[in-house]
């Protein structure tokens, strides 16, 4: 791609705040629900901070509870199939363990999330541009754990996957040598093959959450296309992120292995913080140049826009870190 291309396209980042439902847990404890939402105003929300006051907050868009898989990919849509002209772009979900990220980026096997449908979608318009354009679409998974970047699409699924390394590319892109591109020529199977790196991740259990991720899981997903009429040729990447939770270390009695875990992920998150700023200023190359060091910052700097989700929990159980999240989205856009 042209650098001086993707400098014009910088400064598009939308943020979509969505809010999962109260589950049994919170309703069996007596706890209340402490979001409010008009779907006839489904760029705002507000949350009740205390018996009488409100803080109000704006997104692109704000989910609710009864918002279902369909719904949120029906507004993510347009924004992805950029990718199948040549844009880099990417997808965060960003928010506290518990709040949905992996619901809405993975899903369920009856409730398929973003990473799915985005695929789908892509071979959908593929087909419908077959005259015209031929794509091919590789799907490739990593996990950043503790500042390590593991494949989470091993080839040989009896040895242990590879530690992997970013490298700064001639063209000054960054590249993953060694990292698994599987080539996905149909949805068949698709689903079946995110599945598999999903199980490769590392899952630790925390005092907070049992199911709480430490880790950071990526999919990226590698579009070539060419023109035929005029053999013009395309690749661009989409990033499906679904980042660790955002908890503070504070609240989570850690120690020893996870006290170090909940550090790294802590300087992960306020360091995208600011990579996700410098994606939004006019010059994002040298703003980014600082990250450099940070293996799971250096992926982002081709990147033509952005979309984070901000997941967040209705339960009065966790304003404090509800109102963490809004904050940190609203200073993100
Ligand atoms: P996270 O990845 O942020 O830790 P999860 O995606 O694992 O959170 O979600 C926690 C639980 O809540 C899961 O059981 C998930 O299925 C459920 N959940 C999350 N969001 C929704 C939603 N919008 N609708 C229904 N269930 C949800
Ligand atoms: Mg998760």
């Amino acid at each position: 791609r042209l650098y001086n291309e993707v400098i014009e396209l910088k400064g598009n980042i939308r943020v979509f705040c969505r809010c999962r439902p109260m589950n049994s847990e919170e309703l069996s404890k007596g706890h209340s629900s402490v979001f409010e939402f008009d779907p006839s105003q489904d760029s705002e929300l507000q949350i009740l901070t205390t018996e009488n006051s409100r803080k109000q907050f704006k997104f692109d868009h704000v989910f609710g509870p009864q918002d279902d898989q369909e719904a949120v990919f029906a507004e993510t849509r347009p924004m992805v199939m950029s990718v199948l002209d040549g844009y880099n772009a990417c997808i965060f979900a960003y928010g506290q363990t518990g709040t949905g990220k992996t619901f809405t980026m993975e899903g369920t096997l009856e409730n398929r999330g973003v990473n799915y449908r985005t695929l789908e979608e892509l071979f959908r318009v593929s087909e419908e541009r077959s005259s015209l354009m031929r794509y091919e679409f590789f799907v490739s998974m990593l996990e950043v754990y503790n500042e390590r970047i593991r494949d989470l699409l091993p080839e040989n699924p009896n040895l242990p996957s590879k530690k992997l390394e970013v490298k700064q590319a001639a063209e000054g892109t960054q590249e993953v040598p060694g990292l698994v591109e599987a080539q996905t020529f149909s949805i068949d199977g698709v689903w079946e093959l995110l599945q598999a790196g999903a199980r490769n991740r590392s899952v630790g259990s925390t005092n907070a959450n049992e199911l709480s991720s430490r880790s950071h899981s990526l999919v990226r997903v590698t579009i070539r296309g060419e023109n035929l009429m005029n053999g013009a040729k395309t690749r661009s990447h989409l990033w499906l992120v679904d980042l660790a939770g955002s908890e503070r270390v504070g609240k989570i009695e850690v120690e020893g292995e996870r006290l170090k875990e909940s550090q790294f992920i802590n300087r992960s998150l306020s360091a995208l913080g600011d990579v996700i700023a410098a994606l939004a200023s006019k010059n994002p190359h040298s703003s980014l140049g600082i990250y450099s060091h940070l293996p799971f910052c250096n992926f982002f700097p081709f990147i033509c826009w952005t979309l984070m989700f901000v997941q967040i929990s209705p339960s009065s159980a966790d304003l404090g870190e509800t109102l963490c999240s809004l904050n940190f989205a609203t200073r993100v856009r």
